[in-house]
């Protein structure tokens, strides 16, 4: 994928701005006391309110506005000391109110920002427009009987944030460091949980293309995009499809469109309806929300250390890469074990170990990093054995992935096996004598010049020490004999 389109016309420039809706962590729904959790049975968690039943006041759930500030203020946000709530008015089975409680005109945060992180290192800021609170709807059900739809109303009311980017995306690629960025964000400081499977972070793409430079053309919204992979999938068609409108001479509608991953394409819904469409208006069950400047700074100073800071103090205390650093902080959990087995040792042995042996290996076997067989402590004394000797760098990653599979301590596999390198000078020097007399003849030839041949004796020795030979120790001996 590619920041640009070549056309027939030309090159062409993608326009994007994502809608992003993260369901707020809250036992609690926004105005009802009805539980939150996922995976209960169908309408098990449904109060008379999240029913829609006539005469139910709703009572606004103070956990969720705080979590709201508390994600505005991680996004650099400007928090609303007044905002409100809108009733926006549709018909949808799974609505049984008939309306969304929602914020329209006066959103609880505005103008925020957020910096993505490219693989090439770049990183670049994109605006973020508004962070309202909103009910989420329930769920239409139509898979589970050849004849009929059922409604399933426990998601009916749960709090959910809307983050709306400004349109400043410009390939699908930092489409998905924006997703990325964001969710990181929402875990470290603990207000969605990201699960894009269970639903709790889904994201609506609006899509147009222009030529570099140009007007904004018009856009389409793709929405529901519940896998990072398919909302990149679902970008690049759809710029694609405007492409080809536009040059046949067309005009892209706006319209509202569903990406089908199997066939890989969107497809129209409905055309693009307007705000009036929805006869907003301010629900007269509620109060304008107004918050306290000292509610709200308080807040702020529970905040974590977010990932770019984390990202910062890692590259200047720690002198790793922009690279690893971004990999090390993306997730808190990781940040945390990195530093524990840092603690003390050699950082960048520590960071390369992590990224690929703890990783790698987790990754193999599908687990996160809390679920790790192998402890931040544990890995810690394997990095021991390889700076005091015991081990080489090579054996240590066979050690490793034995601690993996056992959940054995370092030093006992070593044990056990026999692993502990020989940096005895006597012995070595033993082996390396057996190796000169061997192979007499390569030693005349190397004594006559051939200095190349240095690496094949190291080879020798070390075989014929079953590996287990420090390397460092070899070729200091092995100097001093070849060429003494
Ligand atoms: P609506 O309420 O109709 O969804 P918004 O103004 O809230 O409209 O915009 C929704 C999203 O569309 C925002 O993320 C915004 O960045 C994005 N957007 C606006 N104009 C364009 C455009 N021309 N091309 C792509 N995205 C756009
Ligand atoms: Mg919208």
């Amino acid at each position: 994928m590619a920041n640009t389109i070549e056309g027939a016309t030309g090159t062409w420039e993608y326009v994007i701005g994502l809608e992003v809706h993260a369901q707020i962590i809250s036992n609690s729904k926004l105005f009802s006391g009805a539980s939150t959790e996922f995976g209960a049975d169908p309408n098990a968690q449904v109060s008379p309110i999240d029913a829609g039943m006539p005469g139910m006041l709703p009572v606004i759930n103070m956990t969720c506005i705080e979590q709201a500030v508390r994600t505005g203020l991680a996004l650099n946000g400007t928090i609303n000391t007044h905002s409100v709530f809108d009733r926006k008015n549709y018909f949808y089975p799974d609505l049984p109110q008939g309306y969304q409680i929602s914020q329209y005109k006066q959103p609880v945060v505005s103008e925020g920002n957020l910096t993505i992180d490219m693989e090439d290192g770049e990183t670049r800021d994109i605006g973020i427009e508004r962070l309202h609170v909103e009910q989420d709807a329930g769920k239409s059900l139509h898979d589970q009987d050849p004849a009929s739809s059922y409604v399933d109303l426990n998601r009916s009311g749960i709090g959910l944030m809307e983050i709306v980017s400004k349109p400043d995306l410009r390939s699908p690629e930092e489409a998905g460091a924006y997703v990325r960025k964001l969710r990181s964000i929402l875990r470290y400081v603990g207000t969605c949980d990201g699960n894009m499977q269970e639903g709790s972070l889904r994201v609506d793409a609006n899509v147009s293309v222009r030529k570099p430079g140009g007007e904004l053309g018009t856009r389409c919204e793709i929405k529901n995009l519940n896998s990072m992979r398919f909302m990149q999938r679902a970008i690049e068609y759809e710029a694609m499809r405007q492409i080809d409108v536009l040059e046949a001479g067309g005009e892209v509608d706006q319209e509202t469109r569903l990406f089908d991953a199997n066939r890989g394409e969107t497809r129209s819904m409905r055309s693009k309806e307007e705000a009036h469409d929805y006869r907003y208006f301010p629900d007269p069950d509620l109060l304008p929300l107004r918050l306290e400047q000292a509610w709200i700074d308080g807040i702020g100073e529970t905040l974590p250390e977010l990932p770019d800071a984390k990202k910062d103090r890692f590259m200047a205390e720690f002198s790793l890469s922009a690279y690893d650093a971004g990999v090390l902080v993306a997730e808190q959990e990781n940040a945390a074990f990195y530093e524990e087995v840092a603690d003390g040792r050699d950082k960048k042995l520590a960071a390369n170990w992590v990224i690929s042996e703890l990783f790698g290996q987790l990754n193999k076997a599908g687990k996160t990093v809390d679920e790790s067989p192998v402890s931040a402590a544990a890995m810690g004394e394997l990095l021991d054995l390889i700076a005091d000797g015991t081990i080489s760098g090579r054996t240590a990653k066979d050690v490793f992935t034995d601690m993996f599979e056992t959940g054995k301590a370092a030093g006992a596999i070593v044990e056990e096996k026999g692993l502990k390198q020989v940096s005895d000078t006597g012995a070595i020097e033993a082996v390396i004598d057996e190796v000169m007399a061997r192979e007499d003849a390569k030693v005349a030839e190397y004594r006559g010049g051939k200095d190349k041949l240095f690496g094949f004796f190291v080879g020798q020795v070390m075989k014929a020490s079953g590996g287990k030979a420090n390397p460092k120790v070899v070729n200091e001996l092995l100097r001093k004999k070849l060429d003494g």
